[in-house]
């Protein structure tokens, strides 16, 4: 984990928030190339998850709700985690992440289930677990009384509930049908960490699909099988992705069936990648009560009425980006031009994911190779996100690009003067092609077109 931790921050990938000022907990901002691989993922859901298909539909909705939607839902009352304090240190801690332990019900003392000891100073005995609000509270306005009090969002679901009447109408939409939202949630973790694994600001990938109540067991183990396969299609390792029901004492108050899609990251043993819940038609009819707006949805072919079951596959990209760069992670050798070989450590990411797809690379720095080089350079460049570097020696180039997953460099040599031809070398076999300048983009574009 170190090791991709170190990439991030060398490559400007993922860098530590307000570093100058000692950092803050767990919070990160993504460099040049962690915002092209984070947009590359996000890409990746929605083209999936909304443009490919011909029943989802897309929404942005605000952060910032009626904080009567946060009654509505639940969220008030129960979106806890239970917490417990170190007798000893008093570090706090969300009871359910300490080694040995699961969750607990609330007045469960946690030294009485498997006898936890504190991560931070090895102490066995901790307070009475106590269900602390992940939401964070704010004031809309200059004035800070109860009158005002509004929450950053904990989920973008809930600005897709409020919509669902709005989109069906003006979409002409028939159940079933999905919306999809990417944005970002906030919720106040007791204890973040694992790098963005879990941080307090972070982005949902989220999907609500409205089918017919009796219909919801099929869609769910619909949408089980498309993400599950979503996941493998860029690049995640088939033996490190398993599927887990959560227990019946483990769901959330709205679900009658959820499963996790769980990745082996090397700092736990599995660790939630997505959650894919049978929300059933609790949202909806929750807000239908609170509001008094009829949420109900009438089915033209069948003439009934009723109220939307749903189910949501819910992602996080942040997660997604690093199982993402963890899997890819692969080192090797190379030779190099003296004919000796060398470590190569390089990002077998997805095409589609890779940061900068094309970098070019004149042989050296000379006044007669960058000129043409430029121009290869700006073809490429209306297409694709590409790199030009043309500082130090070649193979030390290729390192580089190998490091943050280029799949192609190409590289303008002598010869290029003459025949119009550059040699593109592939990231993962290392082999090389000639090409003519003029096919490039052909070439590449077959090659890089989107899965
Ligand atoms: P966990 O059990 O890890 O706290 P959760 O079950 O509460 O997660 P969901 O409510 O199902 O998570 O959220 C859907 C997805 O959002 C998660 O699968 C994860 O990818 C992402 N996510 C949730 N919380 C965080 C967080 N604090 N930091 C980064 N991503 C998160």
């Amino acid at each position: 984990m170190d090791t991709i931790v170190n990439l991030c921050k060398r490559r400007g990938i993922v860098l530590p928030n307000s570093e100058i000022y000692g950092g803050i907990r767990s919070t990160w901002d993504y460099g040049p190339l962690g915002v092209e691989l984070k947009n590359n993922v996000k890409r990746a859901w929605w083209r999936w998850m909304v443009q490919l298909r011909e029943d989802v539909v897309g929404l942005d909705s605000a952060i910032i709700l009626s904080p009567r939607v946060w009654e509505a839902s639940g969220h008030v009352e129960v979106f806890t985690d239970p917490l417990v304090e170190c007798l000893n240190c008093h570090q706090r801690f969300r009871a359910d992440h300490l080694p040995g332990v699961h969750a607990g019900e609330e007045g469960d003392t946690v030294d009485v289930l498997k006898s936890p000891k504190c991560p931070n100073c090895g102490n066995d005995k901790f307070t009475d677990p106590r269900n602390f609000n992940l939401m964070f509270k704010t004031h809309a306005g200059p004035v800070e009384d109860d009158t005002n009090v509004v929450w950053l969002r904990p989920e973008t679901a809930q600005g897709i509930f409020l919509n669902f009447k709005s989109v069906q109408s003006a979409t002409r939409r028939k159940v079933p049908f999905g919306i999809a939202q990417i944005g970002t949630s906030f919720r106040n973790e007791i204890t973040p960490g694992n790098f963005i694994f879990r941080t307090r600001e972070f982005e949902q990938m989220e999907m609500e699909f409205f089918c017919k109540p009796g219909t919801d067991e099929e869609w769910h183990q619909h949408w089980i099988d498309e993400r599950l396969a979503w996941w493998k299609r860029y690049g995640l390792s088939e033996e490190k992705l398993r599927v887990r029901e959560h227990d019946a004492d483990e769901l959330s108050h709205y679900s009658k069936r959820t499963v996790d899609i769980e990745y082996a990251f090397p700092f736990t043993d599995w660790g939630e990648l997505e959650g894919i819940a049978n929300r059933t038609d609790f949202d909806l009819k929750a807000h239908q009560e609170k509001s008094g707006v009829d949420l109900t949805y009438f089915d033209d072919e069948t003439k009934e009425r009723f109220i939307p079951y749903v189910v949501e596959p819910a992602g996080g990209s942040n997660r997604a980006t690093l199982a993402f760069l963890i899997d890819a992670y692969r080192e090797d050798e190379a030779p190099t031009a003296s004919g000796k070989v060398e470590k190569r450590t390089y990002l077998k990411l997805h095409r589609d994911l890779a940061p900068i797809k094309v970098a070019v690379l004149p042989l050296s720095r000379n006044e007669q190779l960058t000129p043409v080089a430029k121009e290869v350079a700006a073809s490429l460049r209306a297409h694709w996100m590409i790199d030009f570097d043309d500082a130090g020696a070649i193979g030390r180039r290729y390192r580089r690009h190998d490091e943050i997953g280029t799949p192609f460099c190409v590289t303008v040599d002598f010869d290029s003067l003459e025949d119009k031809q550059v040699t593109v070398r592939e990231r993962d076999t290392m082999a090389q092609e000639r090409l003519p300048i003029a096919d490039l983009v052909s070439y590449l574009t077959e090659q890089l077109r989107p899965v």
